[in-house]
């Protein structure tokens, strides 16, 4: 296996954009509008640039980037944590080796179905499951819970798509999984800087830098066309990483003709036991995350960018412009702490604590459309399929009216007062949906909905 971060390369990017023209930029956040994505060089700039009228259009060209292709659409799901049992001894993680006292936990097949009901009792119908690399969460232990899961039902809600974010497995496995019938696949690199990652990770199987590397390829050629990457930003600086972070998608485009489905962008927060967790080597701001998120947006503009409950609400209120379009809300980081009232260590601070409905109030208020959509998976389009119907805008045909199903489903079911304070922002967004047959479907659909129907969707 090659490295196919060439760090050389990057830091001569970085180097040659260095103090860039205003001019220059505006070029590239021009043509960003044309949705064709942007090359590593044209990336490089705009990190660089720091002027703030440069900055406020790289927001502005953001967020007219996210309108055009996701709309005002946000797709919210919950993790789901299985295990805090570690081999691993990642220096900025609250679950490696010896970092905390607290119990040591993995959840049981029935723990996690209660876990599962408590999550559908709020409303949430897609979740992703997070383990510390526990040898017990092995691929048959993942099949047994993830039937388990799918297979629970809470009144009229289940869970209808299972992503997972667990330690990196052969492509065996990795087939094994995907007939769980799971959405996407996600690692995180954390580091793409080499000798920073060798020091940050110094025992157990995650040391090995290129297994990790290599794990979504392994993931694609085992058939999980739906992959997620992210880096873990505070570890290194934070342009270094974009950058990579796009040689990885480009890497995977190349070899499997669709780049990753979503990317992530956490940063780090304070884990018990963790002095790089609380005194970040290379700290982001709250406007360097802004800029990582607009420079992604519109450096590829079709995959999703996903946001966690680590950032917290009214800084997430604003990153909601930039080009996010999914969002975790309601988060717990403790093994079993949904359905129990355990106050054991997380794996890491969480900073947005508000409830998923007090995230969907605001949502709403704000005129965005809370979305627990999983129709494409669904019906397979996934992976090049989805982005054949993404890159021409096909996917609003689908997305918007979906979006606008599984809200008023929400609604119905879990928060009738919210039902009625919007009631007329809903009509209105049915009314905004371009192509006739599809605005009186919707309506149709909508009308079934509310006689007892579940599940629609496009
Ligand atoms: N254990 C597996 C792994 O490391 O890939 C899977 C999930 S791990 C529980 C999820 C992610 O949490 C890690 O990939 C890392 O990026 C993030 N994380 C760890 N410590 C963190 C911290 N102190 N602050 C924010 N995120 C953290
Ligand atoms: Fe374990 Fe993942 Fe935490 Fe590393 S980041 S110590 S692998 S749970």
């Amino acid at each position: 296996m090659k490295n196919f971060i060439n760090e050389d390369k990057i830091f001569d990017l970085l180097e040659k954009a260095k103090r860039p023209s205003c001019h220059r930029a505006k070029n590239i956040i021009k043509k960003s509008l044309k949705l064709k994505g942007l090359s590593p060089s044209e990336v490089a700039v705009l990190l660089n640039s720091e002027d703030d009228v440069v900055l406020n259009s790289i927001f502005t060209a953001a967020n007219q980037t996210k309108e055009s292709i996701y709309g005002n659409r946000l797709v919210l799901f919950a993790p789901l944590y299985l295990s805090n049992r570690c081999v691993n001894n990642c220096l900025y993680c609250g679950f490696r080796q010896g970092a905390f006292n607290t119990k040591k936990r993995l959840l049981k097949v029935k723990e996690v179905q209660d876990e599962t009901r408590a999550l559908i009792s709020q409303g949430h119908k897609r979740l992703l499951l997070v383990s510390a690399e526990d040898p017990a969460v092995n691929t048959d232990y993942l099949e047994e819970i993830i039937k388990a899961i799918y297979e629970t039902k809470n009144g009229h809600g289940s869970i209808r798509r299972v992503n997972v974010n667990v330690a990196p497995m052969g492509v065996k496995d990795f087939k094994r999984l995907k007939n769980t019938g799971i959405g996407t696949y996600q690692l995180f690199q954390e580091t793409y800087h080499r000798d920073t990652y060798n020091k940050l990770h110094p025992s157990g199987p995650k040391s090995d830098y290129l297994r990790r590397l290599y794990a979504c390829d392994l993931a694609q050629s085992a058939g999980i066309d739906d992959v997620g990457i992210g880096t873990l930003f505070g570890l290194y600086n934070y342009k270094f990483e974009v950058l990579a972070l796009l040689f990885h998608a480009m890497h995977l485009e190349d070899k499997y003709g669709v780049g990753p489905h979503t990317i992530s962008v956490p940063r780090l927060e304070p884990a018990q036991g963790s002095d790089i967790a609380t005194r970040p080597p290379y700290p982001v701001s709250d406007k360097g995350l802004k800029k990582i998120i607009a420079v992604l947006r519109l450096a590829v503009p079709y995959t999703g960018i996903i946001l966690s409950t680590r950032e917290n609400a009214g800084l997430r209120d604003e990153l909601f412009y930039l080009g996010v379009s999914q969002i975790s809300a309601g988060s717990k980081t403790v093994p079993g702490s949904y359905s129990s009232d355990k106050k054991a260590q997380g794996q890491f601070s969480i900073s947005d604590e508000r409830s998923l409905s007090e995230v969907i109030e605001e949502l709403a208020t704000r005129g965005f459309i809370p979305s627990f959509c999983t129709s494409c998976y669904r019906t397979g389009r996934t992976g090049e399929d989805f982005m054949d119907l993404a890159k021409p805008g096909d996917i609003k045909n689908f997305c918007q009216p979906n979006a606008l199903l599984t809200f008023e489903e929400y609604l119905l079911d879990y928060n009738p007062k919210l039902a009625k304070k919007i009631k007329a922002f809903l009509s209105s967004e049915v009314r905004k949906i371009p192509d006739l047959k599809v605005r009186k479907l919707t309506s149709s659909k909508i009308e079934s909905l509310t006689r007892g129907k579940r599940d629609l969707f496009f």
